[in-house]
């Protein structure tokens, strides 16, 4: 008896192996809010970042603010024996293109690439944005602390590089400050026309604009509560696509939306302490981010961000008016809350480029029939695939079956009509692709 209890000890212990990986937990514990706090200080520091500033100075503006970044990056890569590739890439915008652009500006963002071992050319993206800006967007000389956005999202991009620079994943990793966010998204449109004009394949991007608020102007403190906006199905699909959607599903299913499940699932397995919101809408109400330039051209692509925000601290000139304090300052950033929402990023950056790509051409059948019947090219790396579902009403893939190296398999007793499909691939060490939504019918 004692040695049946054992046998399945151990076989109870392997399984749950194949399901998590220390690694990731060990990427949790090393980001250090310590850090980020530190450079939150800095960012915050350059007085102001606004796209439009002064580009000279070495202390103030958004030049000193982007050539310290680049210094920060240049650094962490010579920990690691240049494991970085680190670059300007910037786009010239006109004055005039919108009103908040008062004169010609260069948009310079920052890159770093950390370069996969297998699949050097598929890319998974951490962004944060360099600038900032007080009450009128076009103000670019006035104190522009941008403390909570986004020197929150900058510096967490910067310590997600510092801890995962200390190990190798098999796709590549970009760490990315992006600028002109304020001015109207310029600094995400340039890189994604850099992406696609390098025929970078892009798995997504997450995007982190305000990581650090915890007190809402409502009252609310939530220090376990963040939000992953994605948009249901990409803006530039094309007809076939959406008319293929009324017969055969796929309404809430899209690219972006599996990435935001992928990361919601990730978070619930390694940092069960979290409580993370999948919003279905592309942004806030009305208002935008850096990921939208990247779905606009038709790369998956979330917004991580506080749960309740802080309006009297964001886009405010420093005053105080009526017994409040205005404007986005250092101390109202929570430091140990930004390493949390950092280590979510930073998990999902290291199980998405330990994972081997997701399945392509995933076919579904099953119409007048008790069983539902897949399809999928197979993809370099995978040690199996597994097929999930979920009743259509469900946000999240509550069930799956792992298959094995095959490249079709049938579901039997399912009922094709009740539930969503998808199919992702399984790497050697357990890691999983994002979900692949079907894309085909099987006849
Ligand atoms: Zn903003």
């Amino acid at each position: 008896m004692k040695q049946l209890f054992f046998i399945c000890a151990i076989a109870f212990s392997i399984v749950l192996q194949a399901q998590t990986d220390q690694k990731i937990y060990d990427i949790v514990d090393a980001i250090s809010a310590d850090r980020i706090k530190q450079d939150v200080k800095t960012l915050a520091d350059f007085g102001t970042r606004h796209t439009l500033s002064d580009t000279i100075s070495e202390t103030r503006g958004i030049g000193a603010a982007r050539r310290w970044i680049k210094r920060e990056f240049d650094n962490i890569s010579k920990d690691c024996s240049n494991c970085l590739n680190v670059f300007y890439q910037s786009n010239l915008v006109k004055k005039g293109t919108n009103q908040r652009i008062v004169h010609d500006v260069n948009v310079v963002n920052v890159v770093a690439i950390q370069r996969g071992t297998k699949y050097p050319n598929r890319y998974i993206i951490m962004s944060g944005d360099i600038d900032s800006r007080v009450s009128n967007p076009a103000d670019f000389t006035s104190d522009s602390p941008g403390a909570n956005d986004n020197a929150s999202g900058m510096a967490g991009t910067i310590e997600a590089a510092r801890v995962l620079s200390k190990y190798k994943f098999e796709s590549s990793i970009i760490y990315v400050g992006l600028s002109g966010e304020e001015q109207g998204l310029f600094g995400g449109q340039g890189l994604a026309k850099y992406a696609q004009d390098n025929n970078w394949d892009i798995v997504g991007i997450l995007n982190n604009d305000m990581i650090g608020n915890i007190t809402g102007v409502d009252g609310v403190i939530d220090n376990r509560t963040f939000r992953i906006f994605s948009e249901p199905v990409p803006a530039n699909e094309p007809e076939r696509a959406r008319r293929a959607r009324r017969f055969y599903g796929g309404e809430v299913d899209g690219i972006s939306r599996q990435l935001a499940r992928y990361i919601h699932k990730t978070v619930k397995t390694y940092m069960p302490e979290m409580n993370p919101m999948m919003i279905y809408r592309l942004d806030r109400f009305g208002r935008g981010g850096h990921h939208r330039p990247f779905n606009d051209v038709g790369f998956a692509g979330i917004r991580i961000m506080e749960a309740h925000e802080n309006y009297t601290q964001q886009h405010q000139d420093l005053r105080t008016e009526n017994g409040i304090k205005y404007g986005d300052t250092f101390e109202h950033v929570n430091f140990d809350y930004a390493k949390k929402l950092t280590a979510v990023n930073a998990i999902n950056l290291a199980s998405i480029a330990s994972a081997p790509p997701t399945p392509t051409n995933v076919g579904i059948g099953g119409a007048v029939q008790p069983s539902a019947k897949f399809k999928w090219d197979k993809v370099d790396g995978a040690k199996g695939y597994k097929i999930y579902w979920r009743d259509t009403t469900s946000p999240t893939w509550d069930h799956s079956r792992y298959v094995g190296d095959v490249s079709e398999f049938t579901l039997d007793g399912i009922v094709v009509d009740n539930f969503f499909f998808g199919v992702a691939s399984v790497g050697a060490d357990g890691h999983e692709s994002i979900i692949a939504f079907p894309n085909t019918i099987i006849r």
